[in-house]
């Protein structure tokens, strides 16, 4: 089923993202988690893509396994540094990225595509697909102009793009901003909320560094007093993205896409506290 059909619903859409396997770690590892997400019944489960080619193969069969094997709708990640072509294997939904840059900070030579608007563009020409693309609340961190970046938006909304992921972000008002600027600049496809339940303070600094994503002085209070504590984190990381996610409903956000790291418990803790807020009583 096409996710932009989804999102349509009244309903709230809870979806999950999973990374594939990395070099060193297993297949059957990753696919256990996956498997145990899945109990959860999210409404589908999107497939992060390796920049560097580091993952790049595993993200369609880890999609796949989740489409096919598990039944529940899968959405396949794909880089324009990583890739030079369009692969799926029965999955019809497609998140289409630039990619991150690679560690050296060096692009590939043999890149096709520079931009996601290209790839957006394409997969649309292919046809038979839903494309959705990466939206940046505080702005895209290599773009110093917000209201540029709003453009560039727009120019992968053109090109056919049928609803947003947004990047992580700790302050609601932040996205109530963007949907606001978003909509004004003529860009009325869905968005759908990306939320990080932040479980390991040293990671979660070196991610907001790497993309520009703002620590709230909320936020910031949790990493000081329990960052060296990892049981204290985790239940304060979880209930601020519970808090988030409340919010965000209330004022009317339907979809949310949690970044799951991979963690099943993580992932049921929310899910719990908000089984009537979803929606998803009986
Ligand atoms: P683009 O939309 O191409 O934008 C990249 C930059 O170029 C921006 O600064 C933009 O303002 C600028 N730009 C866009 N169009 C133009 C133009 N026409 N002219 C000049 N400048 C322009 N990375 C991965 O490697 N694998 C993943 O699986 C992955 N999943 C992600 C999922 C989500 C929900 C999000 C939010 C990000 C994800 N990323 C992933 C990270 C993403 O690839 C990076 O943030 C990357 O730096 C930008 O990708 P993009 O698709 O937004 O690029």
């Amino acid at each position: 089923m096409y996710i932009s059909e989804m999102l349509k619903s009244d309903k709230v859409t809870v979806s999950f993202e999973v990374f594939p396997p990395k070099a060193e770690s297993s297949f059957d590892t990753v696919k256990t988690a996956v498997n145990e997400l899945n109990n959860l019944h999210p409404d589908y489960m999107s497939v992060t893509y390796g920049a560097g080619g580091s993952t790049s193969k595993k993200t369609t069969e880890i999609a796949s396994f989740i489409q096919n094997e598990l039944g529940t709708n899968a959405l396949a990640h794909l880089s324009c540094i990583s890739s030079t072509e369009i692969r799926s294997s029965g999955i019809d939904n497609i998140l289409a990225l630039r990619g991150d840059m690679p560690q050296n900070g060096v692009l590939p030579e043999n890149m096709e595509y520079h931009y996601a608007w290209e790839l957006v563009e394409d997969i649309k020409k292919k046809g038979g697909f839903c494309v959705g693309a990466a939206c940046y609340p505080e702005g895209h961190v290599e773009c110093l102009n917000k209201t540029k970046d709003l453009d560039y938006l727009k120019q992968k909304v053109d090109c056919g793009c049928d609803f947003l992921v947004t990047q992580m972000f700790f302050d609601n008002n932040v996205l109530y901003t963007f949907l606001y600027n978003a909509l004004k600049a003529g860009i009325d496809i869905p968005v759908t909320a990306g939320i990080m339940p932040v479980t390991n303070s040293s990671q979660i600094s070196k991610i907001c560094a790497l993309s520009g994503t703002s620590i709230t002085p909320k936020f910031r209070s949790i990493l000081d007093k329990f960052g060296d504590n990892p049981a204290a984190l985790k239940q304060a990381g979880i209930a601020y993205a519970v808090d988030q996610i409340v919010d965000m409903v209330s004022n009317g956000v339907k979809g949310i896409h949690i970044y799951t790291m991979n963690k099943p418990d993580v992932a049921q803790s929310i899910l719990n506290s908000l089984s009537s807020v979803f929606g998803r009583d009986n």
